[in-house]
């Protein structure tokens, strides 16, 4: 190519090396775009919503179908049980995380399956990734989209640092998803208030806390949180989606709250 039609940047990018970080760095100088800002990412909890059932699920089912026409909602599926049914079944086969992360897509993807038939009526598509270029056209025709929440890395699923579990999982999945459209809110839909210091379900005198930093909750070096700790290592170089709200979907009305941007459960931010 004539260098002429070459920016300063386009050049140094054609002739330079990409382990430069003096060259690395100009490529954030331009302002990144915001592919969908009205649009909100939630994710469904698998173990903590949906294996729940009827009991759970319907009145989500509900409180999503009211906000039809009021909010655009890109739903994303958690795995839960059956995942990690299948995950023990896996390793006692030994088979490696790639092979885990595909058993635990097909699960959140039954998950995803589930929610789709119940909002059927109201013309909401399931979609795979495959299917990503006509989520804006979805999300315009019909106000909502669901798809599953695992990345679709499948055998290219790294290592986690111990063991043998995928690290980058439903939660993950659609943090990305929020990230990379540049949306409105990441909301994480589970079944306690938000985080607190220890894992409520097994600390009685386990402290709620409202909002926190990534750094803050790094020095607090908590045993368990309530987020996959990807999101938390993710959320330190994303560029648009610097925070991320987990509310109770077991109290009516907190989607709806969180969905008008309302501060129900916990904020955790970036900075
Ligand atoms: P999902 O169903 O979305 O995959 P998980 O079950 O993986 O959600 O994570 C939510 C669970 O995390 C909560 O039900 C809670 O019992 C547990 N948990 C662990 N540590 C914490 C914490 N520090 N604060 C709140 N919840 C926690
Ligand atoms: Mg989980």
């Amino acid at each position: 190519m004539q260098n002429e039609l070459l920016t300063e940047l386009g050049k140094s990018l054609v002739t330079g090396n990409l382990t430069d970080p003096t060259l690395l760095a100009l490529t954030a100088s331009t302002e990144g775009v915001r592919i969908l800002p009205h649009a909100n990412v939630i994710k469904i909890g698998g173990q903590s919503l949906i294996d729940r059932g009827r009991e759970a699920v319907f009145p989500i089912i509900e409180e999503i179908e009211e906000n039809l026409g009021r909010h655009k909602m890109i739903i994303g599926t958690g795995a839960g049980t059956r995942a990690r049914h299948a995950y023990s079944v896996g390793i006692d086969l030994g088979v490696p995380t790639g092979v885990l992360s595909v058993l635990g897509t097909f699960v959140s993807m039954q998950n995803a399956r589930m929610l789709h038939y119940l909002l059927a009526k109201h013309g909401i598509p399931f979609i795979e990734p495959v299917q990503f270029p006509q989520l804006p056209l979805y999300l315009e025709e019909r106000g909502a989209v669901i798809f599953f929440g695992m990345p679709p890395y499948t055998f290219w699923q790294r290592n986690p640092d111990v063991g043998r579990i995928p690290p980058h999982r439903t939660d993950t999945g659609v943090f990305l998803v929020s990230e990379v459209f540049g949306a409105r809110s990441m909301i994480y839909v589970k079944d306690e208030n938000g985080l607190y210091t220890a894992d409520p379900k097994k600390d009685k005198r386990a402290k709620f806390i409202p909002k926190i930093t990534v750094g803050e909750l790094r020095e607090m070096d908590l045993q368990d949180v309530v987020v996959e700790r990807a999101v938390l290592d993710l959320m330190e170089t994303a560029e648009r989606r610097r925070s991320i709200q987990v509310i109770n979907g077991l109290v009516r009305g907190n989607l709806t709250r969180a969905l008008d941007g309302e501060h129900v459960g916990t904020v955790i931010t970036a900075d």
